[in-house]
């Protein structure tokens, strides 16, 4: 297959770049895909000064209109999903079904929500002591910049690009040097939507790269970072020196809790795909299963079984489970892997899959270690691909104990057939998402906000718009003071 030359999105152009290029890799296969432009410190300038240029328009535009446009977003990635699922196939190693889920159900999803709201930003107002009339303006922040992993482009991307969008603010995207094609479609789609030039920026490179430079560049007015928690806490440390508004959706190690009472089978298959969905490579993937004690034996024993039946292959085989989507994620992984044989039972996987098929691409069978210490290094530190961390509890206090032995706070999961345990659970586990007898989902309705390392600030639903405006008082004397 020929390889595709990408480029640059720049106020409305298409920009090369002069320097060198960079291989994106079909982590399927092992075969270069593409090549993007390792964007320099001059192509960020003049993506700033477009997006600045474009703010200026934007934000002047009326709601409606906003409104309007996001809307044929969300229609455009619907009538071009299959498209764009392809893509993601070839680039993530995914499946074409979840391709076309994301499209519609995620990215479309998401801009429909925000077309929504642009027109209904509105502020208070108050009557104050001393007979001051008062009242708030909501003002988009300005110049946004948005840095997303690579495990989902537009689906992670969608989550800050729509709402900065709505809220009247323009965009510099950086997707990840790994996985920067849909993100580079889609703006071209956003031309097509009537998004005037400047609005929307892509500039590519490396993290080490053109990345730092983002967080050093005084042109942003606040940067919305989504990848691991390592690299979220240096963004912040270089924003600070501007004073510039970060907005952090770090790293996780998920805790699923099966207590004794739980569903069994819903609990087994809420397990697997906790953790074997997208190879584990999702942020709240459920990382760490603590079953309680009694069921432990027969619990993993089950669980074994149904992962030795998960299939494995590239985005055309209709698999359960893809590769991951690099050699060096791959070689992490193995690593992590290596780690944990020494300290406790590897119960399956281990490794590279058998199937010859799978040795060219980054493929790592499903891997479960059993009676996993919870202070040991496979238990605390985020893999972030298909391994996962079992141990046992005794009562409920022991769960919540061992749930919020970790420095994150991203997702978590209660399996019961008791409310009462499973709403004291919800309120007693650090984390910003709690799952009851389900693991994952799709409720971009509802705002939460990331506890400890795993970040700060609103996201999805009608608060994370907040996020995106700043608010000014306003205050109008109306009388003689009475104030003394
Ligand atoms: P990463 O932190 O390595 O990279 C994320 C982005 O930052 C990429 O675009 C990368 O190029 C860029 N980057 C890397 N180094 C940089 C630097 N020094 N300065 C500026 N930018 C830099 O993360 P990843 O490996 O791409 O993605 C996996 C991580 O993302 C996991 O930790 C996962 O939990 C996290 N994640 C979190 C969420 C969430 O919502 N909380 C969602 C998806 C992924």
């Amino acid at each position: 297959m020929k390889t595709m030359d990408l480029a640059m999105y720049i106020g409305g152009e298409w920009h090369h770049g002069g320097g060198p290029r960079l291989d994106v890799v079909n982590p399927a296969t092992a075969e270069p895909l593409a090549t993007i432009p390792d964007g320099t410190a001059a192509d960020l300038d003049s993506a700033v000064a477009s997006a600045r240029r474009g703010l200026a328009v934007w934000r002047e535009t009326h709601p409606r209109v906003r409104t309007q446009v996001l809307f044929r977003i969300a229609e455009t990635i619907k009538a071009r999903a299959e498209e764009f699922a392809h893509l993601d196939g070839l680039n993530l190693g995914e499946s074409m079904g979840t391709g076309m889920w994301t499209m519609h159900d995620v990215v479309a999803r998401r801009f429909e929500y925000y077309a929504g709201m642009a027109d209904k930003i509105r502020g208070d107002s108050f009557v104050t002591p001393g007979r001051f009339l008062s009242y708030t303006l909501r003002e988009p922040i300005g110049v946004t910049g948005h840095i997303v992993p690579w495990n989902g482009p537009l689906w992670i991307g969608s989550r800050t690009i729509a709402p900065a969008l709505a809220a009247g603010n323009s965009v510099v995207v950086k997707p990840s040097s790994e996985a920067p094609i849909t993100m580079l479609k889609f703006a071209e789609l956003c031309v097509d939507a009537g998004l005037p030039p400047g609005v929307f920026n892509v500039v590519t490179g490396r993290g080490s790269g053109i990345g730092d430079l983002f967080a050093t560049h005084p042109g942003f007015d606040a940067i919305y970072f989504t990848g691991s928690t390592v690299v979220g806490r240096r963004i912040m440390e270089m924003a600070a020196r501007n004073n510039v508004k970060t907005v952090m959706e770090l790293g996780g190690k998920s805790p699923n809790i099966v207590f004794a009472d739980a569903d069994m089978e819903a609990a087994l298959d809420g397990a697997i795909l906790a953790i074997f969905a997208n190879s584990g490579q999702i942020c709240v993937a459920g990382s760490r299963l603590l079953v309680q004690e009694s069921i432990h034996d027969e619990f993993v024993a089950r669980l074994v079984e149904k992962a030795k039946a998960i299939t494995i292959g590239g985005p055309e085989d209709n698999a359960m489970m893809n590769p991951v989507i690099s050699a060096a994620q791959k070689a992490r992984i193995l690593d992590y892997i290596e780690q944990g044989k020494k300290v406790a039972r590897l119960v399956t996987g281990g490794g590279t899959p058998a199937d010859p098929k799978l040795q060219k691409g980054f493929f790592v069978a499903p891997t479960i270690f059993d009676r996993v210490p919870n202070d040991s290094v496979i238990a605390q530190e985020e893999i972030f691909g298909p391994v996962l961390s079992v141990s046992s509890f005794r009562d409920f206090d022991d769960a919540i104990a061992k749930a919020n032995d970790t420095r994150y706070g991203l997702a978590s999961a209660v399996w019961t057939e008791n409310a009462k345990t499973a709403h004291l659970a919800a309120q007693a586990i650090q984390a910003a998402q709690v799952f009851i007898n389900h693991y994952y989902t799709a409720a971009f309705e509802v705002s939460r906000s990331p506890y400890k390392a795993s970040g700060s600030g609103m996201s999805e639903g009608p608060d994370a718009i907040y996020e995106f405006l700043n608010q000014k008082s306003v205050s109008v004397k109306i009388g003689e003071s009475t104030w003394g």
